[in-house]
This record gives C-alpha cells, structure tokens and sequence, in this order.
C-alpha cells in the first residue's frame, strides 16, 4: 500500500484581520490590544482543514478539527469569550470529524494515532469523540495549555477534551531533518514525522509525510496561507511572534532543499496544491 493524504474539512471560520495578520516586531500586548478592538472581519471565509495519512502502519490523523456543537451557547468556557466573540464558526452536524471518519468506515479505536498540531478548538475540537484513539502531542505545549483557564484564554474548549484526558506525548527519536533539529517519527520507517513549529502556540508541531512520489509539509497553523508564508508574516495573536517569524524561515530553507507541497490549515489552495502536487517555491525576498 502506498502513503496517501487526503484532506478532512470541519467547517469553516471567519476572523479578523488582526487576527490573520499582524507585525511581528509589534509588541504582543499592543498586538492584542489592537485584535480586541478590531470590529472588521476578514474578507475570505478560512477554511478548516485536518489531514488523514493512509499509511501501511496505519491511518494517522492529523489534528481533529472544529467540532459541531461550537455554536451552542455553552460551548466554550467563559475564559474563551475572546474567541467566541472575535470568531464566526460555520459548522453542520454531519462535517464533525467522528461522523466523517466512520462515513470513510474508520472508527476512533482503529486508528494509529492522532497528532495534534496545538489544542485550539478548530484543530482539537474533534477529540470529545475521538478518545479511544492514541493522541499524541508536544510535551512542551501540553505543559503550556494543560491549565483549563490559560488555554480557554488563548482559544481552546477544555471542557470539551475527553475526560481525564492525559495525551501521549511526541519522542524527539529521530534525525534532524533539514533546518528542524528534532524529528518525531510517528511510523517506524520515518515517512511520517512531527518537527518542531513554535510561535503560533508554544510546542506547537508540523507534520511531514515523506510519500513514495513527492514530500508534504503540513503546517497545521504554523502559517495560515502560503502568501504570508512568503512574505514571513505571522498570525496576528500569537505570544511569539518572533519565533514564528523563525519557524516561517525554517520551513522556507526546507523547500529549497528539496521539493515540497505545503499545506497550511486554513488556505483555500490547499486542496487544490494537494491534489496537483504543486511544490511551494519561495520568492527570493
Ligand atoms: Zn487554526
């Protein structure tokens, strides 16, 4: 069997534009201020995309995506009301991540494991349902966001996690590969691997899928969009941005060592650069 990816939509969110998009040498608190009292909405609607590895090993999830119910009124914890106000969530029933899975005949137990990028609700949203699956994250980002309060502030729904929820955590047992000091080799031959992506969450992780016929990065929230990936420009909240703008560079040298097809969460062209396999060639800035 060969690696194949294939891409898992969970709705769709609308956010500002200081939340998309802001300088990275703006201090974070001004930063944040400045998102707060944003009333603009960004002009596209950003999709949200998960990935489902298919590999000999086993199917790997990466990240879980938006959960349907978001839009209850007591979805999120009351320390999440920044985001529940600075957010508009579009979800139906049937695009939770469950549903989709066993649409596909794939139930939770069954599979090889479930690699969370961070645990902001559009990318661990799927883990209520999704508990009898091995999940596996940084152990760096687990000890920054395991704090209910801390991580509702900064865009989770720990209410939501499952109960006396305790993630595996990533091993660091492989090589470095490219820029990325450490490598996590999630299969036993390497193909599929997390690498270290800090700056949009602390322990913030990527996945690459080196597939039989071409190499995928996928970003997770590291960029929202290959453009700002470009143009080394970070999300517009994040508490790093310096180390952002670093894992941007990181990413960029591995696509000049070799051809890479990049797949940030939240592009539009994503589906489309998977499915023609076009490989991110950075503009010489
Ligand atoms: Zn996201």
């Amino acid at each position: 069997m060969i690696i194949s990816i294939q891409v898992i939509q969970t709705g769709s969110v609308r956010v500002r534009p200081t939340a998309y998009q802001q300088p990275a040498n703006r201090s974070v608190l001004l930063r944040r201020l400045r998102f707060l009292a944003d009333r603009q909405w960004h002009p596209s609607n950003l999709p949200i995309y998960s990935f489902l590895i298919t590999h000999p090993e086993g199917n790997i999830l990466f990240d879980t995506g938006m959960s349907p119910h978001c839009n209850q009124s007591n979805y999120f914890p009351i320390w999440a009301m920044g985001t529940k106000m600075a957010t508009q969530m579009h979800i139906e029933a049937h695009e939770g991540m469950a549903s989709q899975l066993k649409e596909m005949g794939i139930e939770p137990k069954d599979l090889k494991a479930v690699v969370l990028s961070h645990l902001h609700h559009d990318h661990a949203g799927g883990l209520e349902d999704l508990a009898e699956a091995p999940i596996f994250m940084s152990k760096e980002h687990w000890k920054a966001f395991k704090g209910p309060t801390y991580a509702a502030i900064e865009g989770c729904a720990p209410n939501h996690w499952p109960k006396d929820f305790a993630p595996k955590f990533l091993v660091p047992s492989g090589t470095a590969i490219g820029p990325f000091e450490n490598s996590y080799p999630i299969t036993s031959d390497g193909k599929v691997v997390a690498v270290d992506t800090p700056g949009h969450a602390p322990g913030h992780v990527s996945l690459i899928v080196f597939a039989d016929d071409a190499t995928f990065f996928l970003t997770g929230d590291a960029t929202y969009g290959l453009e700002l990936l470009d143009k080394e420009e970070t999300d517009g909240i994040n508490d790093d941005p310096l180390r952002a703008v670093e894992t941007l560079r990181k990413i960029k040298e591995f696509t000049r060592q070799q051809p890479v097809i990049v797949l940030p969460s939240h592009d539009t062209k994503t589906i489309e650069n998977l499915k023609l396999k076009t490989a991110f060639s950075p503009s010489n800035l």
